[in-house]
């Protein structure tokens, strides 16, 4: 049994993860100021021994005694929500990774950053390979969170050389599934709740734009693994479903997917909205013997009826 602490935790990524660590047998320590996060999202850990919720902002020192993992989650991820207050979106990001390297340093624990396929920006390099350096802009709306993320990876990385943490840096492509908040903002739970309540779907620009989309399940695993990687693989590892959809596309899925009466409407492109993305899986089918093994009409299935038996949706 390992002491494990997940910073995010009751976030819908983190929420998964903390469940599968402590279904696993380890004790979690769930940090979480509940920003984006949800204590329902955590209900079901509640009463087990193993499971401990801290209220807690990153941005501030945490002390523990004794860890051996750290998985750093805590940060809001979708764009209106990182744009809501960006000053405290990038001190997340940077504070909170001084503060966990601090916590690794102090208790020799291995530690995970869960950094983003945002790092790479509008990219010019198509699929997204981990040797790209991106293109992002570092004064935009969007910067918040993406140089946030970036300076975080070199913290990681500086931490590493100059004091020997065992790190480890995973860039995760845009991820869906159940624990999605109904106004999370982000496109794939805006349009299952849209089409499920009939509303209008939004498209932002054209929707020529794309997306590769990682059902959480197959995430979760590959960030498993890539904790337990040997000391000498830090990565950093793309993690995402290689298979690549236009927005539009994603519209039609989940309208014929719901039988919904919903109709298309335009708003405009978000500042900075990245024209495509799509990972490049090489390193993390050599290193963690891993791949999404579920596709998007499934993960849709899946997303779709969470939120249909959700209390919210009417
Ligand atoms: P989420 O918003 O559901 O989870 C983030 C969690 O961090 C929330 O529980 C929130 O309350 C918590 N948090 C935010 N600021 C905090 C602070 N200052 N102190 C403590 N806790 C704080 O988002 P998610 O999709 O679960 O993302 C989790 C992590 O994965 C984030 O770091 C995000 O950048 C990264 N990521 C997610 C995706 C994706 O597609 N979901 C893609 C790339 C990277
Ligand atoms: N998007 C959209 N309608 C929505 C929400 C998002 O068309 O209601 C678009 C958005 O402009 C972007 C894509 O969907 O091109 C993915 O957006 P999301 O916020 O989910 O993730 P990110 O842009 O961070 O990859």
């Amino acid at each position: 049994m390992k002491n494990i602490l997940v910073s995010g935790g009751a976030g819908f990524i983190g929420s998964h993860l903390c469940t599968r660590l402590v279904n696993e047998g380890h004790h979690v320590i769930c940090l979480d100021n509940l920003f984006t996060g949800a204590e329902a999202n955590i209900e079901h850990l509640k009463g087990n021994a193993h499971f401990e919720f801290v209220n807690h902002d990153v941005e501030f020192p945490y002390h523990a005694e004794s860890l051996d993992e750290i998985y750093n989650l805590a940060c809001p991820a979708s764009p209106i929500h990182y744009q809501y207050d960006a000053i405290k979106t990038i001190k997340t990001s940077v504070l909170g990774a001084i503060n966990m390297l601090g916590l690794a340093k102090k208790t020799n624990a291995k530690i995970l950053q869960a950094s983003t396929s945002e790092i790479y920006g509008d990219p010019v390099v198509h699929p997204q390979v981990e040797s790209y350096w991106g293109n992002v802009n570092p004064i935009g709306p969007r910067s918040c969170y993406d140089e946030g993320k970036r300076c975080a990876e070199t913290l990681f990385m500086d931490y590493h050389r100059q004091n020997n943490i065992r790190i480890k840096i995973i860039r995760i492509f845009n991820t869906y599934g159940s624990r999605m908040l109904p106004n999370d903002g982000r496109v794939v739970s805006n349009f299952v709740v849209q089409a499920l309540k009939n509303r209008d779907i939004t498209i932002y620009g054209t929707g020529d734009q794309t997306r590769s989309f990682q059902y959480i399940d197959d995430l979760i695993e590959g960030m498993v693994r890539m904790m337990n990687t040997e000391d000498e693989f830090i990565g950093p590892v793309n993690l995402g479903n290689p298979n690549e959809f236009s927005i539009l596309e994603l519209a039609e899925k989940v309208i014929q997917l719901t039988g919904s009466k919903s109709k298309l409407v335009f708003k405009p492109l978000p500042h900075d909205d990245p024209k495509q993305r799509q990972p490049d899986i090489t390193l993390a089918k050599k290193k963690l013997n891993w791949q999404p093994t579920i596709e998007l009409e499934d993960g849709l299935h899946r997303i779709v009826e969470y939120f249909r038996d959700y209390r919210y949706i009417d």
